[in-house]
């Protein structure tokens, strides 16, 4: 029989159709991948329920998914680094190596990257699809494909971090106990952060937080963001010298500026609203730098290296499985906002044990 590739299209907003679409053929530099792992994210669901996020907005069919594992099914021409049937994870986002960010080493901030599932670029929640051969990272044995495609969120986490300057002896305050807020938590532990505190709206996501490894957790049971910055310094036994959101709330940026040490840092992680506000001059008059933080650069390798020698544990968070042909029913679960991670498997039928 020969092969097809169901795809998970977005049309528009609350408009998945599945479809057969054609199998792409690699180029010169690119390998094709047969997707074995999809992880849905945050922006999938935002696709999936408004249409848009910021500027980028779906006018054109567009396949969903960019967290994704797979194994290499075919070499483009000029492929030297991989060979048919490596399990590799991919790196969804391909930046045009000529520009001055990329020349600088912070190929993230190029303006013409080529980010899967982010309008007009299809994405991964497919049979089959291409990428650059470089963008590839070959999984070794003892990391699957479900964790092959978490690295794409925990690169997030493990760039924050390091934009952070998370290090040894460090207390962190991790705003947002989402999929990233938890990533960041527990990379914050990994890069050797003494202690980490948590905070979120959700008591159920706290003690999910609390089982996989966060010190102390906090419940934002209150808007007032210095009352909140008291409870977090209390809860560290004084006040983090690095606070990280990952919510993009207001009243949590507010409490990451009012909470950190002088002359510490606030990372921005989560994006909200595009206009916030927050308290400027308390952050100016204390010297705490404030850093944004947007997806992530030369960081998966790191955050391969972490789960391949164990110094993280990915697994708890996927919570829920399903199959590509039903993708339907993981964005109505996704939207419930019940699960941490739903993973997708694309592997072909046959293929499934
Ligand atoms: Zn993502
Ligand atoms: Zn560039």
């Amino acid at each position: 029989m020969a092969d097809t590739n169901l795809s998970a299209v977005l049309y528009s907003k609350m408009d998945i159709r599945m479809e057969e679409w054609p199998i792409p053929e690699p180029k010169e530099g690119e390998v094709q991948i047969a997707v074995h792992s999809t992880g849905i994210c945050g922006s999938d669901v935002s696709y999936y329920t408004k249409g848009y996020i910021g500027d980028f907005v779906v006018k054109e069919p567009m396949v969903l998914g960019h967290e994704s594992s797979g194994i290499v099914s075919k070499l483009g021409p000029g492929v030297t680094n991989l060979q048919v049937g490596d399990r590799v994870a991919m790196e969804p986002g391909i930046p045009c190596r000529r520009c001055e960010h990329c020349k600088g080493g912070r190929y993230n901030l190029c303006p013409d990257v080529i980010f899967y599932a982010t309008p007009p670029v299809h994405g991964t929640l497919t049979r089959f699809t291409t990428l650059a051969s470089d963008f590839c990272f070959k999984l070794p044995e003892n990391v699957s494909m479900e964790e092959g495609a978490m690295l794409e969120p925990l690169s997030v986490a493990v760039y924050a971090c390091t934009r952070a300057g998370v290090t040894i002896g460090k207390k962190v305050l991790v705003c947002g106990a989402g999929p990233i807020g938890l990533l960041v938590m527990m990379s914050a532990k990994a890069y050797g952060a003494n202690e980490v505190a948590i905070t979120d709206i959700s008591q159920s996501r706290l003690d999910f937080a609390k089982k996989v490894g966060a010190d102390h957790i906090i419940l934002s049971d209150t808007k007032d963001a210095q009352e909140m910055a008291r409870r977090a310094t209390a809860a560290l036994g004084g006040q983090p010298e690095i606070s990280l959101d990952c919510s993009g709330a207001e009243s949590a940026i507010q409490l990451a500026i009012y909470a950190t040490k002088s002359g510490g840092v606030v990372c921005l992680v989560g994006l909200g609203p595009p206009t916030v506000n927050v308290p400027i001059v308390n952050a100016a008059v204390r010297e705490v730098d404030i850093r944004g933080v947007f997806r992530y650069c030369n960081s998966y390798q790191n955050a391969l290296d972490m789960i391949a020698t164990g110094r993280i544990n990915v697994q708890p968070l996927i919570t829920h499985r399903v199959t590509l042909e039903q993708t339907l029913d993981a964005y109505k679960a996704a939207m419930e906002g019940n699960e941490i991670k739903i993973m997708i498997d694309c592997s072909r039928p046959v293929e499934r044990a």
